[in-house]
């Protein structure tokens, strides 16, 4: 295996006196889509603040590229080259579709990804440019997030719980979009509960319980047994 671009180190995590993550070691290498699957409170959204820098941890925790970046502000993340679509979408609810999609271009890199390429890969946004993200359908909201985080140009980006909420139609539509997202030589970490989904499109998976890694292995080589024993605890 080449060496690998990002990588937890033994990493935990607190909110205040509750321990959320043990030791967590996690590698995902150049090109690669892996996908972190999980019940409720398994520690995955944790994981994703713990590497975008919204949770604090100790620099060597987290390491891209072989840089400690463990203790860097979400900004800095950022500029390195990561990018998270954060559960909840949390788009700035007074500004414009443009206006969020533009605001992801200023907190990251220079590279291909600018508002004319989002608006080709989702072209109902070009469409409703100009209205509040408030007023769009959960799904729409959903492109907005997935449009803000490219506009930031990263090697690597994180989708915390993609489809959350949506409806299977939309859900659909938004996994069909990833392949020419990530055929751009982008990384990516996907988070889901649905299993047969993250099986689908990512060629490794860590399964988490209880703040640990219970699973990790290529999809194509986990039973389903092994799986359901690592998701449930049975
Ligand atoms: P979900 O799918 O429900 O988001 P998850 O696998 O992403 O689950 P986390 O949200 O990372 O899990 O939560 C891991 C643990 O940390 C849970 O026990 C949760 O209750 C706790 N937790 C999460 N956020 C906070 C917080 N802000 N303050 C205190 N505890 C928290």
């Amino acid at each position: 295996m080449p060496e690998a671009l990002l990588s937890t180190h033994g990493l935990n995590a607190h909110y205040g006196d509750f321990q959320a993550l043990f030791g967590v070691d996690i590698n995902i290498h150049a090109g690669e889509v892996i996908a972190i699957i999980g019940a409720n409170g398994a520690g995955k959204t944790t994981l994703m603040r713990s590497i975008t820098g919204l949770l604090a941890n100790r620099p060597d925790m987290v390491t891209y590229r072989n840089t400690p970046i463990g203790a860097l502000r979400a900004d800095q993340v950022a500029r390195t080259g990561i990018a998270m679509v954060p559960e909840g979408r949390q788009l700035f609810q007074s500004l414009s579709v443009e206006e969020n999609l533009i605001i992801g271009g200023q907190i990251g890199r220079k590279g291909p990804w600018e508002l004319e390429k989002v608006f080709r890969l989702f072209p109902i946004l070009k469409e409703r440019r100009a209205v509040p993200s408030t007023a769009l359908s959960g799904g729409q909201q959903q492109m907005v997030a997935i449009g803000r985080a490219l506009m930031s140009n990263p090697e690597l980006i994180l989708f915390d719980e993609i489809s959350l909420g949506l409806a299977p139609i939309i859900i659909k539509s938004i996994y069909e979009v990833l392949p020419d997202i990530i055929g751009e030589g982008m990384s990516a970490v996907i988070v889901e509960q649905d299993i047969a989904k993250a099986l689908s499109v990512a060629g490794r998976v860590y399964c988490m319980q209880e703040g640990r890694i219970s699973l990790e292995g290529r999809s194509n080589e986990l039973t389903r047994e092994q799986i359901s024993a690592a998701y449930f605890g049975v």
